[in-house]
């Protein structure tokens, strides 16, 4: 150990209450699924931590038939405010339970415990409490007076951001008075059923929020259910593709979260140290395995050396092991085909010509890790800087003005976030101004709150999630009546 190692500071699993086997959390109650059961594992260890039960089509059947029952008999009957007042129960619920669910994200997903603790879970309340200040007052969502709500809503969300994109999906299609079932990706089901359990505790209606977990063909089911009004999706392109194939011609609202391939764009008169932070930021941040990461890195070529050199001796510093040590900079890749793909790609890199550092670390010998990883010599057509990596690899390329900046960053079949950096205000207004990125972080990166909108443009999907743009997708405006039109005619 070198005198200025960090000692160990793992934070304690003892708060952990975990069953052996979950059930599908299907009108208020865990029942058994028809579907082979399958286990969820820790990505740090590979070791088993519970198992799961799958949903067959019979059991996706049961559980919309459950929504739609609470959707008709109860959610849709309900003021605004009373569903508020449930919505703020829940993101109460979750504070009180913040530390219990930030240990089961990070055992479950392998990331960082200070990210779950600091980031995660601290989000997921505040996107409870925000929507549930929206729950009275849809009327002032800005889609006319008296905006229905459109049923039931199936919700399919991904392994990155376990509990957080639960949240992004419950808490608007609640508070705009619709019932739902969600499926959590098939590696990290263990938060949406601690989350099943706190709707117990809140005494939430029976069948407002079903959740079944399974695999694609479960949440094949969901989406392809002919009884669901919506579909929110998060994940691959590939998959949202399928799903925008399959709910074509249906009356099925759809909107899709997909990936990115972000561009992080740094101008010579940049504060080059905080930058340097923000690049780090905006690619180790969850392992890189976030679909608005700045993973391509695009540096005014003035100052490339000067930043991969300041990056290299950053990178140098970052912690790289266990998800629950509360040093740990950059935890597991979550899943063995995940690890696949970053394998994959990063050797695609190498032999395309671009260069491949990443900083001396120790990698456990057990489970699924990938060190940070910088590529230099980038060129616009390689893989690494068109196809999303979804890991700690950072593509560097270069540029001479701001419109070749904009030009590079805007090759991407994706638009889903970008970064700039420089101390002129103007510049950050006239470059954001052409970026194509459903969100552009000015001198900052991967900063998220519920009250701003977020979401891409081409491949990385539409619609919106966040804010009161958020509520959209949730919301249909009252056709007004023949008479209120034959009054507004005279
Ligand atoms: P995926 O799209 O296969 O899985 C996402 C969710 O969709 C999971 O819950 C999965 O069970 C479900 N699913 C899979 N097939 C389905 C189908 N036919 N119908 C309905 N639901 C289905 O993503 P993945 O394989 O976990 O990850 C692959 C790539 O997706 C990643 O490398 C990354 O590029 C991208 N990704 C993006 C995000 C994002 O936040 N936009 C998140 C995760 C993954």
């Amino acid at each position: 150990m070198n005198f200025l190692d960090y000692a160990p500071a793992p934070e304690s699993a003892a708060i952990l209450n975990l069953r052996d086997e979950y059930g599908l959390f299907i009108n208020g109650e865990f029942v058994p699924g028809n579907g082979e059961s399958f286990t969820t594992i820790s990505p740090a260890t590979e070791k088993h931590i519970a198992t799961v039960s799958c949903a067959n089509e019979q059991d996706v059947d049961t559980a919309v038939v459950a929504a739609r029952r609470a959707y008709e008999k109860t959610w849709s009957r309900m003021s605004g405010a009373d569903r508020g007042k449930y919505l703020f129960r829940i993101a109460r619920l979750v504070q009180e339970r913040a530390r219990e669910l930030a240990v089961a994200e990070s055992l479950d997903n392998g990331k960082p415990i200070k990210e779950s603790r600091d980031v995660d879970i601290p989000l997921v309340a505040a996107w409870f409490f925000y929507y549930a200040g929206w729950a009275d007052k849809l009327e002032y969502a800005g889609m006319g007076p008296n905006p229905r709500s459109l049923g039931v809503a199936a919700q399919v969300i991904p392994w990155n951001f376990p509990l957080l994109m639960l949240a992004w999906k419950i808490a608007p299609a609640l508070a705009a008075g619709n019932t739902v079932v969600l499926k959590p990706a098939e590696t990290t089901p263990l938060t949406a059923l601690l989350f099943a359990e706190i709707l117990q505790q809140a005494d939430l209606p029976a069948g407002v929020v079903n959740i079944v977990t399974g695999a694609g063909s479960t949440g094949s089911a969901l989406v392809n259910h002919p009884d669901v009004n919506k579909v929110a999706f998060t994940g691959s392109t590939a998959v949202g593709r399928q799903i925008a194939r399959s709910t074509a011609g249906t009356s099925k609202k759809l909107t899709l979260e997909l990936g990115g391939k972000g561009a992080n764009i740094v101008f010579d008169d940049a504060p080059i140290d905080q930058a340097v932070e923000g690049i780090v930021n905006g690619i180790f941040f969850n392992q890189g395995q976030v679909c608005c990461a700045g993973s391509r890195l695009l540096v005014q070529e003035s100052i490339h050396d000067d930043v991969v050199e300041r990056l290299k001796a950053r990178l140098s510093t970052l912690r790289v092991g266990d998800p629950l040590d509360k040093n740990t900079d950059v935890g597991a890749i979550n899943s063995a085909s995940q690890l696949g793909r970053m394998h994959e790609l990063s050797n695609v890199g190498e032999q395309e010509g671009a260069e491949r550092w990443s900083p001396a670390c120790n990698l456990p010998s057990e489970g699924f890790w990938f060190p940070p990883t910088i590529f230099t010599n980038v060129s616009t057509s390689h893989r690494i800087a068109r196809d999303e990596i979804f890991g700690p690899v950072l593509s560097v390329l270069t540029f001479r003005t701001p419109a070749e900046a904009i030009a590079k960053a805007n090759n991407t079949p994706y638009g889903l976030s970008a970064g700039i950096w420089t101390d002129k205000g103007s510049r950050i207004l006239a470059v954001a101004d052409k970026l194509k990125a459903g969100v552009v972080w000015a001198n900052t990166f991967n900063k998220f709150d519920p009250a701003s909108p977020f979401g891409g443009y081409r491949e990385s999907g539409y619609g919106r999630e966040g804010g009161k743009q958020g509520l959209h997708a949730y919301l249909a405006p009252t056709v007004p009546s023949r008479s209120a039109l034959n009054g507004a005619n005279r």
